[in-house]
């Protein structure tokens, strides 16, 4: 296998890879940023509705970090690392002031300041956007920062497929060349996984075809912890019928959710935050509603923004009205926008500190979704993972550089490893019958959806497991139609649903063994929060079909477990 050599490879090229590729090749360190798409068409580019950020002398006068911390750490149910909520709010003004000196056009208040709106579960207001396509005027800002430096050389459309390691250090990964399938071993001295999340593996979700926990299943394969993987966050406000993302923004705007009888139903699940309330909340709100026969046939509600105005509506959420028109046939100026909850984004990840090391494997790191810091705990706040994704991938690649300075090169030959992982890889394109791997993926996404989703419980979550197992029996028997070596989208396809149905185990494995309900993770039987048995972090390996969980507890600095009330 043809072999290239870098201080280190950045798996992903979403904001939080290339940020920490912009901290690595800025200290002259050789890096490879691999992405399966082009880089600004990684996720981050379909954020829409904006970063938080406490800036001073831009912020309401009675706000400050702490409080900013203090709601990230309620946000998530009190399962946050609270030195990294702390982290994450203090230098949350600084990476918007540094966006904005690289380019980034934020909206603007009257005075010129940059401009600011609320989103769910903050005191104050601190969510900073470029319209409602904040996440994409960010990556364009951080990939021309980026791609200008000399020591970083872009893999785009390349596929990461397998981490290589020895016994205690990671040496690289092996990756596909998608144009052609040629496999092409990465020689690294560190990797950073930042591959994003796996929304994928709901049938319901608002993030693209891309999200399959490429990154996550990379790092079970290599003997690598997941951390809180059972918690999985479900956005309130997917359109219905396509889960295109009405982003939370349409609420910090001023948009109501209402019932079939024309109801302000958030006063009774929220009576102070009301449409405000964190998305786990109004999630089970809305479904809840659903579900007692005041939703809408087909099983939806309405977000409400008519009272807000064509002129405001089209100027602050231009996406938002046109998603509802095109996807939906919906004049949000004049009617309401028909929503339910969707898969959103991931809280659970590789296990790192608040530097993005990863302690199961010398050199191996990661950054943003892929990574669990763990600043989101059991549920994120709106707006905060684009703030994650900027201040931890620049935490990552000074802890990066830090590494490089006093690395010496071990002296095991390794290249013989990496011929494993084509072999692997292979076996589904050589099978001429079988199943269809898309068979596979349709059921696997049904059965999160229905079992691992906003509400679950014991037999829900065992027949899970037992249908996830058997699908993993017959994705050893799985084939491709297509057997060409040129552009095979198909081979990759099939890739992603072994890495789909290795994390999936994890995640309903972790989810059953859970006790409580907390943030995101709602136990119908366990309906109620346990500190007493279940304040610490859930720690997942995967071994074979086997899921071994272990603990560590969750850091806490300033703020005591209270009631989460809203
Ligand atoms: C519709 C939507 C709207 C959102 N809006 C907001 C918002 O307003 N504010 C907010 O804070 N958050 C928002 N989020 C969440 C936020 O956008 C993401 O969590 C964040 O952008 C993730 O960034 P990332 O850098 O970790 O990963 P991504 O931007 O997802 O990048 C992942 C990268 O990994 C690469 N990759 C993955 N697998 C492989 C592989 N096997 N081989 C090679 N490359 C691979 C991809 O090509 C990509 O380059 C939103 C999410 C969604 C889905």
């Amino acid at each position: 296998m043809e072999k290239v050599n870098y201080d280190v490879v950045v798996i992903g090229a979403g904001l939080a890879g290339l940020m920490a590729s912009h901290e690595i090749a800025s200290a002259g360190y050789s890096v490879a940023v691999i992405s399966k798409v082009f880089p600004t068409r990684s996720h981050s580019s379909a954020a829409e509705g904006g970063i938080a950020a406490y800036i001073d002398g831009n912020s309401d006068p009675n706000d400050n970090p702490d409080y900013m911390a203090y709601d990230t750490i309620k946000g998530g149910d009190y399962l946050v690392d609270q030195d990294a909520a702390e982290l994450l709010a203090y230098k949350s003004g600084e990476i918007v002031r540094i966006l904005e000196s690289w380019g980034t056009l934020f909206n603007r208040q009257p005075d010129g300041r940059i401009a600011v709106r609320y989103f769910g579960g903050q005191t104050y207001p601190r969510t900073r956007f470029v319209g409602d396509k904040t996440g994409m005027a960010l990556l364009h800002t951080v990939y021309e920062r980026t791609s200008g430096l000399e020591k970083v050389d872009f893999y785009f459309e390349w596929f990461a497929w397998e981490l290589v390691r020895d016994e205690s250090r990671v040496r690289g990964v092996v990756a596909f060349d998608m144009r052609n399938m040629i496999p092409v071993f990465f020689k690294a001295k560190a990797i950073v996984i930042a591959s994003g999340g796996m929304g994928m593996l709901y049938k319901h979700t608002t993030n693209s075809y891309i999200n399959t926990g490429d990154g996550y299943a990379m790092a079970l394969r290599a003997g690598v912890a997941l951390k809180d993987p059972e918690f999985v966050q479900f956005h309130p406000t997917a359109l219905y019928p396509s889960d295109i993302l009405i982003s939370e923004a349409a609420r910090g705007e001023g948009g109501i959710l209402r019932n079939n009888k024309g109801e302000r139903f958030m006063a009774r699940y929220a009576p102070k935050k009301l449409d405000l309330a964190p998305r786990d909340i109004a999630s089970r709100a809305i479904l809840t509603e659903v579900k007692e026969g005041r939703g809408f046939p087909g099983g939806y509600v309405g977000l409400d923004l008519t009272h807000l105005g064509e002129e405001y509506i089209k100027e602050r959420l231009a996406l938002a009205y046109e998603a509802a028109k095109a996807f939906a046939g919906i004049d949000a100026t004049k009617e309401m926008i028909p929503v339910r909850p969707a898969q959103h984004y991931y809280m659970g990840g590789i296990d790192v500190n608040i530097e993005g090391r990863n302690p199961d494997i010398i050199g191996l790191f990661a950054a943003g979704e892929a990574a669990c810091v763990s600043v989101h705990g059991a549920n994120r706040l709106g707006s905060n993972s684009l703030l994650e994704t900027l201040v931890f991938g620049r935490e990552t690649g000074r802890a990066v550089v830090e590494f490089l300075k006093s690395y010496t090169e071990p002296s095991s030959d390794i290249d013989k490893e990496s011929e494993k992982a084509e072999q692997l890889a292979y076996d589904v394109v050589k099978r001429e019958s079988g199943v269809h791997f898309g068979e596979v993926v349709n059921k696997l996404r049904e059965v999160m959806w229905e079992d691992v989703g906003v509400f679950r419980n014991e037999d829900g979550m065992k027949n899970a497991i037992s249908e996830i197992l058997k699908l993993r029996e017959m994705a050893k028997d799985t084939y491709v139609l297509d057997k060409s070596k040129v552009y095979n989208t198909e081979f990759y396809n099939a890739l992603e649903m072994k890495n789909m149905l290795d994390l999936a185990l994890v995640i309903a494995s972790t989810a059953l063994n859970r006790k409580e309900s907390r943030g995101a993770h709602y136990r119908l039987d366990y309906p109620k929060r346990d500190d007493e048995n279940w304040l610490k972090h859930t720690i997942a390996y995967l071994r074979g079909n086997t899921v071994e969980i272990t603990y560590k507890p969750v850091k806490i600095t300033k703020w005591k477990p209270e009631e989460r009330v809203y």
